[in-house]
């Protein structure tokens, strides 16, 4: 071990504490860690379950040097981390895992898609849209229709736009501010899946999944753990996993989406270098979850196994499940004892905002799916008119 490994009892650094901080924060205090969060809310949800809230925003100077006070070593939640702030930790002698690398590739899409094709991982078509004079080129190069999607800044379908003739490409470009942009082909996929690898400072590498996603308006509906496309399939996303996280030297979690083509092979979607929704379900199904995972690398500790034989689905709920009112917790539950709840302390269940999520092991994955379903189900029409809730959706 050397010198930049930590023991229990120290501190953790974390960037954002929204659910994603609040997992890993429930994961490292399980080790004997404690965490201390940058969030410009001071109740977010991982300061409510016992992360040292440091209020303010993780460009500011002074909230970057509480956190350097306290903590030998910082993570993230999500990538949209100016690399500059990350350069400073350093400088304040602060270890960032993942470093500036992962998260200045991953936070802009050109940047991204220039680096998967410098690797030679599959994409679909694409150029990159910066002057109006591009947009010719687009609709020559990369096809009819076209995804044209913000290079900076979009998530769950947001700043994405569907361009279907060559006339419709200005109007699409003006309604996102004429920011860069990348133009992709329109993928005809079978399946969405994604794999999130873990890297030590040790250079081991051990990845959860793939997994199986299915999205809803652009929104994570649900995850399947094993994916149900067989030993190719999987061996090419964790080749795909590997040569990402190894070239960059990254140390910490990246996940990989990708999408599974009508003719059988990967094609890569996007890169997160941070845990992932699609893999919730790994606190309860495999031996280390994503969140145990983060929280080991961070400490300099060694990878853990992630290996899980048996099936898991997750799926996501969202503020959407309150329509009717306060849905049916205890009906849903005691009608499914084997269903696991988590709800992540949001207080506004906004439509489509995710407020918790629902995990099922089964030795069936199909049936863990239908499961997931049911207890959505019964959560949302069982549920009791309360009109706090219903006006909040208003
Ligand atoms: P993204 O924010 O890039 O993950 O896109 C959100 C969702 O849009 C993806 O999960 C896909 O369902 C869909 N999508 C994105 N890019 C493409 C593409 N090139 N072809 C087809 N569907 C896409």
């Amino acid at each position: 071990m050397n010198d930049s490994t930590l023991k229990p009892g120290d501190t953790l650094g974390l960037i954002g504490g929204g659910q994603l901080g609040r997992m890993f924060t429930q994961a490292a205090q399980r080790m004997g860690f404690q965490v201390a969060v940058i969030d410009p809310d001071r109740h977010c949800p991982a300061a409510q379950v016992g992360a040292i809230p440091i209020t303010g925003r993780w460009d500011d100077r002074q909230t970057l040097e509480k956190l350097a006070q306290i903590s030998k070593a910082t993570t993230v939640e999500f990538e949209n981390i100016p690399a500059r702030a990350l350069f400073y930790l350093e400088k304040l002698g602060v270890a960032c895992r993942p470093g500036w690398r992962g998260l200045w590739v991953s936070q802009n899409r050109i940047r991204e898609k220039r680096f998967l094709e410098r690797l030679g991982c599959p994409l679909p078509f694409w150029c990159e849209i910066c002057s109006e004079s591009d947009l010719d080129r687009a609709a020559r190069t990369v096809g009819l229709p076209l995804i044209l999607k913000t290079a900076a800044e979009g998530y769950d379908g947001k700043g994405q736009a569907r361009v279907e003739s060559a006339s419709q490409l200005a109007d699409a470009w003006n309604s996102m501010g004429q920011r860069p942009c990348v133009a992709e082909s329109l993928v005809q996929f079978q399946a969405e899946l994604s794999i999130i690898a873990g890297r030590d400072q040790f250079g081991a590498i051990a990845c959860h999944g793939p997994m199986w996603n299915h999205h809803t308006h652009h929104i994570l509906d649900w995850s399947i753990y094993p994916s149900p496309f067989g030993p190719i399939i999987t061996t090419e996303a964790v080749k795909i996993a590997r040569r990402v996280v190894e070239s960059l030297g990254h140390v910490g979690l990246m996940t990989v989406e990708l999408f599974l083509t009508n003719d059988g092979h990967l094609i890569v979607n996007e890169l997160a270098p941070r845990p992932h929704n699609s893999g919730h379900w790994t606190i309860e199904g495999s031996p280390t979850s994503q969140f145990d995972q983060q929280a080991r690398i961070l400490a300099g500790w060694s990878i853990g196994d992630t290996y899980s034989s048996t099936p898991a689905c997750m799926g996501n709920l969202l503020g959407d499940i309150w329509t009717n009112g306060e849905p049916a917790w205890a009906e849903s539950l005691q009608a499914d004892p084997g269903i696991k709840l988590h709800l992540y302390g949001k207080t506004s269940p906004k439509p489509g905002r995710k407020m918790g999520h629902l995990t099922v092991i089964d030795t069936d994955p199909r049936q863990a799916l239908a499961r997931v379903q049911a207890a959505r189900h019964t959560l949302k029409s069982q549920a009791r008119p309360s009109c706090q809730s219903t006006s909040q959706l208003a």
